[in-house]
C-alpha cells in the first residue's frame, strides 16, 4: 500500500486520504504520514514512509526534505548495486564465454596490455601472459605471424579502419593449434594516433572442422574413400607446377580393371564395389611417399601420382607392381580374379600442363588396353621400349647374381717400353640366358635405377679378392686388379670404406692388391661426405685411379687434395687421335699433368700402331686398349701373366 503516486513526497492526514489507503490507515491507527517514494534511475523501486499515530502531525518543509534526501540516497545506493551485480555478471559472461578479450598498445613494440582471464581455457594464465607483454606474437601460427603485424601495422597508420576480421591459429599451452577469429578495432587519440587495440578471438574450431569435413566430403570417393577425380587435379596441378620450378619430376598412373563390368553382371553390383574397396587397398599398400596420390576417377578407374621419380624407369617399375598386385586374387567371400591396363604419363617439361597429361595418360591407357589388356604403356613408344627393357632386365639383374650369371674379365695394363703388366682391370659381363652377353654400359645404369648396384658392388670386391687369392694360390704374382666404382655406389650409401675394408680383411688381401677407378664425372658429383669416402679410402692404403680422364668438368684440386695412383685418359680421345688435333692436345696436357703431380698416366682404348706411336711420343709409358689384350677371362688373364710380358698385337705376336 503506498501513499505516493508520482515521484514526488506526500505529506497527508488519515482522515484526508481516499480509500483504499484510508482504510488501511485507519486499522493501522495512523494518524498522519509523510511519505516519499524511492526512485532507482526513471524506476520506482519503493516507498519509504514516516508515521504517526498519536497526533495529526503536520510536516515541516525540513522535515520533508530529509526524507526526500534520504530516499533518493537510497535509491542511488541501490541504483549502484545493481549496476554492480550487472557488472559482476557481465565478467562471469565474459570469463565463462569462449570469446577471449584483449587489447594491445598503440605504439611500437604494441604490448599486450590486457588479456581476459578466459584464456585459462587454453591453459594460459592471464597474468602471466601478461608479464611478458611481446609474447603473445609467439602463440601465432608461424604463417600467421607476419599478417598479425601487417593487422597491427595497418591500424596504427589509420589504413585499416573499422573492426577488422581474421581468421588465425593460435597455440594452446598444450601445443595444439585452434582457430580463431580474430576482430580488431582501433581505438584513436583527438590527433588520430593509435591508442589502443582492442580484440576479440572467437574460437571457431568447430566450424573448421565441420568445414574440414565437407570439404573431405567433397573431395572423396564415396565407395573407396579414395580422393575423387577433383582432388586429385588439385593434387596434380601441384605437382605440375612445383616440377616446373625445378622440383623432382612425376608420373601419372590411369588404372582401369580389365572386364569390370562382366564382374558387375556376375557377382552383382555390390560384390562390384566391394571389389572397387580391395583394389584400393591394394593400391594404397604400395603406396610408399606420402605425396603419393592414389584417386579414384569414378567406375573402374583409378589414378595414381607417383611423386619424386629419377627417370620412366621408375614408373614402369611401380606400374608392374601395380599390375601384379591386382592381379593377385581378391577374396571377397568368393574368389574374384581380375587384371587391369595401366597408361602412364610422365612429367616433362615440354608438356603444356596436368591437362595435357591426361589426355595423354588416357591415350596411353587405351593403347594398353588395345594391346591385350594386363600390360602398362607409356604415352610414348619410345619411352615403352626402353623402360619395359630397363624394367625386365633390372629383374633379370637381381635374380642373375643369385644364379652367378655374371663373370669378371681381366684387361691388362701394359708398360709400353717392357711390355710388362702393370695391373688388371677387372671389368663386369654378364652372361644372360635369353639376350647373351649383355656390357656394363647396359646394364649398371639399370642396376643404379633399381638399387641392385650395391649387391653388384659387393659381389665384385668379392670376385676381385677371390681372384687374386686363387692366381696367388696357382703360385702366381698379379699387380694391382682394379675395379670400377659408380656414383650410384657412393651415393646410397657411406659405408662403401668400411665395407671394402672388411672384405680386404676376410680375403686376407692387402689395399695395395687392388686399386678404385672413379671417374671424373663421379668425383664430380660426390658431394662432401662421399669426398670424405674417397679420403677414407685413400686413408685405407687404397690406390685410387680417374678413369675416363678429360670427359668431366674435373677441378684439378682434388689432385691435390687425394694424390691419385693413376690417371687414365678416356678412350675418346685416343680414337681420333692425329698429329696435331686437339685430342693429341689433351693426351700431352694429361701426361704432363701427371709428371707435374708425379702421377702415372694410363692411355685407355689404344687399338691400333699409330695410336700406339702418338701416345708414346707424347710421353705416355703405359697403355690398355685392345691393341695389347681385350678383357679376357681369369685363365687367359693367368696364362698372359705366366708369359711375363705382353706386345702390342698380343702375346701371340711376339712368339710368332
Ligand atoms: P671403363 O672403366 O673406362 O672401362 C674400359 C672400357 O673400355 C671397357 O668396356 C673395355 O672393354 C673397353 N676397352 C678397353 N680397351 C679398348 C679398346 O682398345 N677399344 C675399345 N673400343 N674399347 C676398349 P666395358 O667393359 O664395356 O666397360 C664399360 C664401362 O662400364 C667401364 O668403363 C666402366 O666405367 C663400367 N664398368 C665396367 N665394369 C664395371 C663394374 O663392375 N662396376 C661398375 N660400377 N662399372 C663397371
Ligand atoms: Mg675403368
Ligand atoms: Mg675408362
Amino acid at each position: 500500500m503506498s501513499a505516493t503516486a508520482t515521484d514526488e513526497p506526500v505529506a497527508l492526514l488519515t482522515q484526508n486520504a481516499s480509500e483504499p489507503l484510508l482504510g488501511f490507515l485507519m486499522k493501522t491507527e495512523v494518524r498522519s504520514t509523510l511519505a516519499a517514494p524511492v526512485m532507482v534511475g526513471k524506476e520506482r523501486w519503493g516507498e519509504i514512509d514516516f508515521e504517526d499515530c498519536r497526533q495529526e502531525r503536520i510536516w515541516t518543509a525540513s522535515e520533508i526534505d530529509a526524507l526526500k534526501l534520504l530516499t533518493e540516497m537510497i535509491g542511488a545506493a541501490i541504483g549502484r548495486a545493481n549496476e554492480l551485480r550487472e557488472f559482476a555478471d557481465i565478467r562471469w559472461v565474459i570469463e565463462n564465454s569462449p570469446v577471449i578479450l584483449y587489447r594491445i598498445g598503440g605504439k611500437p613494440p604494441f604490448p599486450m596490455n590486457f588479456v581476459s582471464r578466459n584464456v585459462s581455457r587454453y591453459g594460459y594464465d592471464a597474468k602471466e601472459l601478461l608479464e611478458s607483454p611481446g609474447r603473445y606474437l609467439d602463440l601465432f601460427h608461424p604463417d600467421d605471424r607476419s599478417d598479425v603485424m601487417a593487422n597491427i601495422g595497418g591500424i596504427a597508420s589509420g589504413r585499416l579502419g573499422g573492426e577488422v576480421r581474421r581468421e588465425r591459429r593460435l597455440r594452446a599451452a598444450d601445443g595444439r593449434y585452434i582457430w580463431f577469429e580474430d576482430r580488431t578495432r582501433g581505438h584513436y587519440g583527438p590527433q588520430q594516433e593509435l591508442i589502443e587495440i582492442e580484440g576479440l578471438l572467437f574460437d571457431i574450431s568447430d566450424r573448421k572442422a565441420a568445414e574440414a569435413r565437407l570439404e573431405q566430403v567433397s573431395l572423396s570417393d564415396p565407395v573407396t574413400g579414395l580422393p575423387n577425380r577433383k582432388a586429385f587435379m588439385a593434387e596434380l596441378d601441384r605437382a605440375y607446377a612445383a616440377a616446373r620450378l625445378g622440383g623432382p619430376a612425376f608420373a601419372i598412373h590411369y588404372i582401369d580393371l580389365d572386364r569390370f563390368k562382366d564382374i558387375n553382371d556376375v557377382f552383382g553390383h555390390s560384390k562390384g564395389d566391394e571389389l572397387l574397396k580391395a583394389v584400393a587397398d591394394r593400391l594404397l599398400r604400395l603406396r610408399r611417399r606420402s605425396a603419393d596420390v592414389i584417386a579414384r576417377f569414378g567406375g573402374d578407374e583409378f589414378v595414381v601420382l607417383q611423386s619424386q621419380i629419377t627417370d620412366a624407369a621408375d614408373a614402369g617399375a611401380l606400374a608392374a607392381r601395380l599390375l601384379k598386385a591386382i592381379e593377385e586374387p581378391f577374396n571377397l567371400g568368393i574368389e574374384i580374379h581380375t587384371t587391369a591396363s595401366i597408361g602412364i604419363a610422365v612429367f616433362s617439361a615440354e608438356v603444356a600442363g596436368t591437362e595435357e597429361m591426361i589426355k595423354q595418360v588416357d591415350l596411353a591407357l587405351y593403347r594398353a588396353k588395345d594391346l591385350g589388356r594386363n600390360q602398362f604403356h607409356f604415352h610414348s613408344e619410345a619411352l615403352d621400349a626402353a623402360t619395359i627393357e630397363r624394367v625386365t632386365l633390372g629383374g633379370d639383374l637381381q635374380r642373375a647374381l643369385d644364379r652367378g650369371e655374371l663373370q669378371l674379365n681381366y684387361q691388362p695394363q701394359v708398360e709400353i717400353a717392357s711390355g710388362r703388366i702393370v695391373g688388371f682391370e677387372a671389368l663386369a659381363r654378364w652372361n644372360h640366358p635369353r639376350q647373351g652377353p649383355i656390357g656394363p654400359a647396359r646394364f649398371v645404369p639399370i642396376a643404379e635405377a633399381n638399387g641392385t648396384i650395391h649387391r653388384l658392388g659387393r659381389w665384385l670386391i668379392d670376385a676381385v679378392c677371390q681372384q687374386i687369392s686363387e692366381w696367388r694360390r696357382a703360385g702366381l704374382q698379379p699387380p694391382p686388379v682394379s675395379f670400377n666404382v659408380s656414383g650410384g655406389q657412393l651415393r646410397g650409401t657411406a659405408e662403401f670404406d668400411r665395407e671394402l675394408a672388411e672384405r680386404l680383411k676376410h680375403w686376407s688381401i692387402g689395399p695395395k692388391s687392388i686399386e678404385v677407378e672413379l671417374t671424373e664425372t663421379v668425383l664430380m658429383e660426390t658431394t662432401q661426405r662421399h669426398r670424405e669416402i674417397i679420403g677414407r679410402l685413400y686413408s685405407l692404403g687404397v690406390p685410387i685411379a680417374i678413369d675416363d680422364f678429360g670427359t668431366g668438368y674435373s677441378s684439378l684440386s682434388y689432385l691435390r687434395t687425394y694424390r691419385v695412383d693413376h690417371i687414365k685418359v678416356a678412350q675418346e680421345f685416343i680414337k681420333d687421335i692425329r698429329p696435331g688435333s686437339g685430342d693429341i692436345a689433351i693426351v700431352r696436357a694429361a701426361i704432363s699433368l701427371g709428371r707435374e703431380l708425379g702421377i702415372p698416366v694410363i692411355a685407355e682404348g689404344v687399338e691400333t700402331q699409330f695410336q700406339l706411336d702418338l701416345v708414346k711420343e707424347a710421353g705416355c709409358r703405359f697403355v690398355q686398349g685392345f691393341y695389347f689384350s681385350p678383357p679376357v677371362s681369369a685363365s687367359s688373364a693367368a696364362d698372359l701373366l705366366r708369359a711375363g710380358a705382353l706386345w702390342p698385337g698380343g702375346p701371340a705376336s711376339r712368339h710368332g
